[in-house]
């Protein structure tokens, strides 16, 4: 068992240093990265996403290639422009709403990925943080630079429902299906045209495809700022589904300050792991190098190892759903 703490390029989801577990298990390689801001509870799916791919591995993929996006950060114009130029992929995923910053800044951001993409997709991700008027008001001035889909832009499924109904914009759905007690209730109101789907926060490759199975709707799949390791895992959710009509979010290897991209990626694509080697689990090599592997971490006393280790022992004891098992 290994830990890494690497840095990010830029501020994302409030951190500057992703931190988190790799274990080899008798299936391949695990990552167990829960953000350290998570209680106990939170992080038994992430717990049991690592043991399937431990353990089990993944289901048999039906796809050669996977298309993926770039992510840009809340960033200035000009950064954002060179993220999407250095990319190379026809899909661009813009933060907005980010505290402290003004609409203005979103759509000078958007504007300039928009200009960098040219024809490609542009799609946004409030992370829940607009009101419902907000989103309705904001959109109908992000909407010129020709939106794929508006991700997340209220906290609530119920808000949700009324964004989507009030915009043209189509609208996906990321935290109200991972952070929710009931990730159908999406469907049930009609609150979204996408599911946005998370290999950890869900628990593991099969129950995302167990959840896009009975949401019906398309999926797209996004990572949760792992290393390759946990990449490898949205790679083989995003191999799986029967249908893939989007790019996935599973390009942010690129955020973090020393990336070394899996070999694999080519042309906005990252090929499956059936057509690269015959199995995902050892395809991805983690893009922590050695040196910063155990690091101690600026912002707590522990060592990252010796918390983390503590706090899966604590997961482990809340995991009440039996070994993790799949017949296929
Ligand atoms: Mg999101």
């Amino acid at each position: 068992m290994i830990t890494y703490s690497i840095g990010l390029k830029n501020r994302f989801r409030g951190i500057t240093v992703r931190e988190g577990m790799l274990y080899e298990g008798p299936a391949g390689w695990a990552e167990w990265s829960p953000f350290l801001d998570y209680d106990d509870a939170t992080c038994v799916s992430w717990l049991r996403a690592a043991r399937e791919a431990a353990e089990v591995g993944w289901p048999a993929p039906v796809r050669d290639r996977v298309p993926v996006n770039c992510t840009v950060p809340a960033v200035g114009p000009e950064q954002a422009a060179e993220i999407v130029r250095a990319s190379g992929c026809s899909t661009a995923k813009v933060k907005v709403a980010e505290p402290g910053q003004t609409l203005a800044d979103d759509l000078e951001r958007v504007e300039a990925v928009r200009d960098a993409i040219g024809s490609g997709q542009v799609r946004i991700d409030a992370n829940g943080l607009w009101s419902v008027d907000q989103a309705v008001q904001n959109l109908k001035q992000l909407q010129r630079f020709d939106l794929e889909y508006v991700e997340q832009p209220t906290a609530t499924v119920e808000e949700l429902a009324e964004v989507r109904r009030r915009t043209d914009v189509p609208v996906a759905a990321d935290e109200s299906i991972r952070r929710a007690e009931d990730p159908l209730r999406v469907k049930k109101l009609d609150a979204a045209d996408i599911a946005v789907l998370k290999v950890q926060p869900i628990g593991g490759v099969r129950a995302c495809l167990d959840i896009a199975e009975r949401i019906g709707l398309p999926v797209v799949v996004s990572s949760a700022l792992e290393t390759s390791v946990g990449i490898a895992a949205g790679v083989a959710l995003a191999a799986a589904l029967p249908e893939l009509p989007y790019a996935c979010g599973l390009a942010t290897v690129s955020m973090f300050t020393r990336p070394r991209p899996p070999a694999n990626w080519r042309d906005g694509c990252c090929a499956t792991p059936r057509a690269r080697s015959g199995t995902v689990r050892r395809s991805c090599p983690c893009p922590a190098s050695a040196s910063t592997l155990g690091r101690r971490p600026a912002s707590t006393g522990a060592p990252v190892h010796a918390r983390l280790a503590e706090w899966g022992a604590r997961a482990s004891g809340r995991d009440r759903s039996g070994p993790v098992t799949s017949p296929t």
